[in-house]
């Protein structure tokens, strides 16, 4: 969809010529739950995006119409309102977390639509603050280095919204590119853009269609329990500041010491560390095979030692392992529900997707939604 769609839309609301900006969703290939631990991730951007289209307004509201919600909202920029536990809360924290960076923003006309799916685990969130941000930026022909930018979504995130998620999502939704999953070290910031052979595999994404309530306040203690590793291995490692920088090896001479749930926990996101840089290699050396591998081990340490899974995710994943053509399938993103992401020869897509759709739903009795998924550009303005 281009920009006189858009244009279009926003003039059924507002009366004004907009700019139109758009950041994409994300789908994670491996490294889960290793970001708030300064480890390693490996996403791609989807060809879902959110599009925000904008102009200015001469007084300090912001007028917001989702497409998605079928709402129109207001929030006033002089006032200095907290979270409202509204949709609006991401707008309205980027707007918060610009103006702390001395971006004296004026009020806006907001028209925003989205094409990823809300709160399925392939961050509708982040696609919605990197969107706004360019957008609300563009208002004061302001200028943030990508980094920044991403780092502006994230704290609108943790700080407004009140979700205290790690640098991920934006950072990949700022810096994706066609054809390239993103190697990401969450402490550096260091990155490398990794092709995918997309003559040979399809990213399948399967939406479970559930989201089980238990998601915030489970990830709030997978992150205590982490922590909790970091403070009892210091005292034979010291100088440790993160899971990351212990070794599978080091964690090996000392998870004795560690309380069972913890030595699980711990466990998962030194192993899923190693196999995301395992997995570069693999696909630096184009074994596909061995990538699945690692996709499918990263799934049973979520699923036992994370314990982050649930019933439906696990038979999506069963239920795919059996298909011709899969190489790898896992769980992805924070978990009890959301999605699975699956590396599929190109060749078996078709029968893929008919097959695990009759499947799961034969399983569960819920219908789930598949989207073929190719690896694609970070958030731009589009002309
Ligand atoms: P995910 O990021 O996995 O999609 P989150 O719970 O982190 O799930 O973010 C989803 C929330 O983001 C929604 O509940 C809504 O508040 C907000 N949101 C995302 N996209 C839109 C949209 N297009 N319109 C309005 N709100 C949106
Ligand atoms: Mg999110």
């Amino acid at each position: 969809m281009d920009k006189i769609y858009f244009a279009d839309k926003f003039k059924s609301h507002f009366n004004a010529q907009p700019r139109v900006f758009r950041a994409p969703g994300r789908v994670n290939l491996i490294g889960e739950h290793t970001d708030y631990n300064d480890g390693f991730v490996f996403p791609m951007a989807l060809n879902n995006y959110t599009t925000v289209a904008i102009s200015p307004r001469d007084d300090r509201a912001l007028k917001i119409w989702s497409e998605n919600m079928a709402e129109m909202t207001a929030v006033d920029l002089n006032d200095n309102e907290s979270r409202r536990g509204h949709w609006s809360d991401y707008v309205a924290g980027i707007a918060r977390m610009l103006e702390l960076e001395s971006f004296e923003l004026p009020g806006a006309n907001i028209y925003l639509e989205s094409d990823v799916p809300v709160g399925a685990g392939l961050s509708s969130s982040a696609a919605l603050e990197i969107s706004s941000a360019l957008a609300l930026l563009s208002t004061v022909d302001g200028k943030l280095s990508a980094a920044e930018l991403a780092k502006l979504g994230q704290r609108a995130e943790n700080q407004f919204v009140g979700m205290n998620c790690g640098i991920m999502d934006q950072f990949i939704s700022v810096h994706g590119e066609k054809d390239h999953a993103l190697f990401l070290d969450c402490r550096t910031l260091d990155y490398q853009q990794v092709p995918l052979p997309s003559g040979q595999i399809r990213v399948v994404i399967c939406n479970t269609r559930v989201k089980h309530e238990l998601n915030s306040s489970e990830y709030n203690k997978r992150r205590a329990e982490c922590e909790k590793g970091v403070r009892i291995m210091i005292a034979d490692f010291p100088g440790i500041k993160a899971l990351r920088d212990v070794s599978l090896q080091q964690f090996q001479q000392v998870e004795n010491k560690l309380p069972d749930i913890v030595r699980k926990r711990c466990r998962h996101v030194i192993s899923e560390d190693e196999r995301t840089l395992e997995s570069i290699d693999a696909l630096n050396k184009n074994d596909l095979q061995r990538f699945g591998e690692l996709m499918n081990a990263s799934h049973e340490s979520l699923r036992d030692d994370y314990q982050v899974s649930c019933k439906e995710l696990d038979i999506m994943v069963e239920e795919a392992r059996t298909l011709p053509g899969v190489l790898g399938s896992r769980m992805t993103g924070g978990g009890f529900g959301g999605c699975t992401v699956n590396l599929v020869q190109v060749n078996q897509v078709e029968n893929f997707c008919a097959e695990i759709e009759k499947r799961y739903q034969g399983a569960t009795g819920i219908a789930p939604k598949i989207y073929i998924s190719s690896p694609s550009q970070g958030a731009h303005e589009t002309f």
